[in-house]
């Protein structure tokens, strides 16, 4: 008989969730399950798409982690002030916790405050209070120059930008204001989701430019005037903006950052296939890996690539207690969808992990694409929550 084990899921969002669900299936009761994030509501970020245009409340798109605790899973509600790696030791605000294995999904912390102005500026669409600012300054706005901007070439979801300036550009021809307005989108990197190769990055890049939306990549910001609504890059060009849209710098959260667990690469080194750390019993998915890739550039930042990591660990975990079933490990695939407006989406996947480069293949735009996001999006709380 294996005595009772503690496991500690760090962060509640998609790999934490998935996390939790899975080894909670696979775990008998005896072992502890345990979650803990600093905020009550777990969100599907993917919607704050929709959300920014009108077609979701801020309620369909989020659910109490405290449902968890009706499949057997203990939440807890707090601020993860420090992790002793070595002892799996976890700092809370207000009490310690100690765990036999800890499983590290705390994300990317945004940093819109590292770009002077940017904040102050525009609309951070990656949260929902920014995504929420931006419907209603899209609401109220009766024409004129809308910029969405990449603050740095590398941010969660390569494709969410695109998706944004298109489903904005749509929004506005729906109103009836798209005569008026013209959509301008200034990218850090050199084109759309660039680990995904030249063909697919152009394919998107036809995506939006088909929609009438002016692209200027290697646009690296560096201020912002709020007042003059004026934004001026690092290559010596400047625009001006009626509307500012944005996705901010990431870097590690600094529970993370002070723990020892980063290296110079800014995130939390791991092995590509066990998600395993330095550290014995230790383990760390989604966002805040670092993962290289053979091309030499980063495995991308995906809610897709964080689930699938997470049932990696989950089922290793489970296996490695209960003493039952062979160990996995994530093969680097994944696919997304890429909202067009109008009802339509391009999707695109394949496997990250092949070497020399990514092989990634693009389908063409149609509606199943957008009618298979919404049932992605209807599974996944019906799944999990
Ligand atoms: C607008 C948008 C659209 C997207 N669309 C897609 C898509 O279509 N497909 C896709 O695959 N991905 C998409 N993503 C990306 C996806 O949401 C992320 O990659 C995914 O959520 C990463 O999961 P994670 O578990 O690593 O981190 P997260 O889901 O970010 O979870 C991290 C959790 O940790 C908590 N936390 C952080 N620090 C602390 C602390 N100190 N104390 C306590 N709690 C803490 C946070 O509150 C959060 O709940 C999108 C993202 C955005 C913003």
């Amino acid at each position: 008989m294996t005595e009772s084990r503690t496991v500690a899921i760090l962060g509640g969002g998609v790999g934490g969730v998935v996390t939790a669900r899975t080894l909670r299936k696979r775990l008998p009761d005896k072992h502890r399950v345990i979650i803990v994030d600093r905020e009550r509501d777990h969100l599907f970020a993917p919607s704050l798409l929709w959300l920014m245009t009108g077609q979701r409340k801020a309620s369909k798109i989020q659910r109490p982690l405290s449902r968890l605790t009706k499949r057997g899973i203990e939440v807890i509600h707090g601020e993860i002030e420090r992790i002793e790696p070595a002892t799996r030791r976890v700092h809370l605000t207000d009490q310690d916790l100690d765990a036999d294995y800890l499983v590290v999904s705390l994300g990317a912390e945004l940093a819109p405050e590292t770009i002077p102005g940017l904040a102050e500026a525009g609309h951070n669409f990656y949260t929902l209070p920014g995504a929420e600012s931006l419907r209603d300054a899209l609401d109220e706005f009766t024409g004129g120059r809308i910029v969405v901007l990449t603050a740095t070439p590398a941010y969660k979801c390569p494709a969410a930008p695109y998706e944004a300036a298109m489903l904005i550009n749509d929004y506005c021809r729906r109103r009836g204001i798209g005569d008026e307005t013209h959509v301008d989108l200034y990218a850090a990197e050199p084109g759309p989701m660039g680990v995904t190769g030249p063909e697919v990055s152009q394919g998107v890049r036809d995506m939006v430019e088909n929609a009438g939306i002016s692209f200027h990549p290697e646009h690296q910001v560096v201020e912002v005037d709020p007042q003059a609504r004026h934004i001026t890059f690092g290559n010596g060009t400047t625009a001006d903006f009626d509307l500012l849209a944005y996705v901010p710098p990431h870097r590690a959260p600094l529970a993370v950052r002070d723990s020892g667990l980063v290296d110079d690469s800014g995130w939390i080194p791991v092995h590509p296939g066990t998600m395993d750390t330095r550290y014995p019993g230790l383990y760390a998915i989604g966002d805040i890996t670092g993962i290289l890739l053979k091309m030499g550039k980063p495995l991308p930042m995906a809610g897709v690539f964080a689930e699938r990591q997470a049932e990696v660990v989950a089922h290793n975990i489970a296996a490695e207690i209960t003493g039952t079933g062979a160990s996995k490990e994530f093969n680097g695939h994944g696919e997304c969808f890429i909202e067009t407006g109008g009802g339509k989406a391009g999707f695109g996947g394949g496997n990250f992990y092949a070497e020399p480069t990514p092989q990634i293949k693009l389908r063409k735009v149609g509606r199943r694409w957008h009618l298979g996001k919404v049932l992605f999006e209807k599974n996944w709380f019906r799944k999990n929550f």
